[in-house]
């Protein structure tokens, strides 16, 4: 009787290593769009500014990224581009960091349009574009596609939605989402970080200033709000804020104007 018993459970130990196995040979590398250079130079702004070997860097970073992070569509699909510009978004904030992973990601899901609080898609009020995934969402980000879009079409305007979501990334490093990226800017800088954000969420809340109201919500929106504009509009921010831009520029370790 025994020896049924062990044969039994060497028959089923079988049965489940084969299925690991096959489970693991069905699971897909990570997909690359073919032409995601050619991609690149059509349709981001950043990296047509870029000198050659720059252009070099940013694309193999591109690729590693979208090698790493896995794209979903929900109720849509994520086109090549879509995972170009997604990637573009993330190097973008990081590319003056040698090598850096976003190691607080896993996963990112692209919404047809924008959502509300519980996900949905079909209310009259859907005010979320993007955002960083938290709690049960952890290493996760939600992003809409029209916004993804926008923030690279529109060259004249200040707003990148992925970027910013990336920026929260990027400051969530140390652990916290504060507007304070202790990984990146020197401890004695932080005090005077404070006092420029302070004075500019001032001016964004006495209607002086051409900086995105949302901005002024909080000290982690501010540095996303602001890092949208050093990224999209660099000169116009260097000559509106010029310590403002200076800080940027430490913070992110680039120099755009
Ligand atoms: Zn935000």
């Amino acid at each position: 009787m025994e020896a049924v018993y062990i044969l039994g459970a060497f028959i089923i130990i079988v049965l489940l290593v084969v299925r690991r196995s096959r489970k693991k040979s069905n699971k897909k590398k990570l997909a690359v769009p073919q032409n995601y250079v050619e991609l690149l130079a059509q349709t981001v702004p950043y990296y047509q500014r870029l000198s050659t070997p720059e252009k070099s860097r940013f694309a193999a970073s591109v690729k590693e990224f979208l090698e790493t992070v896995h794209i979903e569509g929900v109720k849509t699909s994520a086109e090549p581009m879509d995972c170009v510009l997604i990637a573009a978004a993330a190097v973008i904030p990081s590319f003056g960091f040698e090598n850096w992973k976003y190691f607080n990601l896993t996963n990112i899901i692209l919404y047809p349009g924008a959502f509300d609080e519980e996900y949905r898609l079909d209310g009259e009020r859907r005010p979320i574009a993007g955002m960083v995934g938290s709690g049960a969402l952890n290493g996760q980000m939600l992003l809409s596609r029209p916004s993804v879009r926008a923030g690279f079409f529109d060259i004249h305007g200040k707003h990148n939605t992925a970027v910013h979501e990336f920026v929260h990334l990027l400051d969530k490093a140390d652990g916290i989402v504060d507007g304070v990226p202790e990984k990146f800017l020197r401890h004695a800088a932080t005090e005077e970080w404070e006092q420029i954000v302070q004075h500019e969420i001032g001016l964004i809340e006495r209607g002086e200033s051409d900086i995105n109201s949302y901005g002024a919500v909080n000290h982690g929106e501010f540095l996303a709000v602001s890092a949208e504009y050093f990224f999209q509009q660099p000169a116009r921010l260097k000559e509106e804020h010029p310590e403002l831009y200076r800080m940027l520029s430490l913070i992110f370790n680039q120099q755009l104007a």
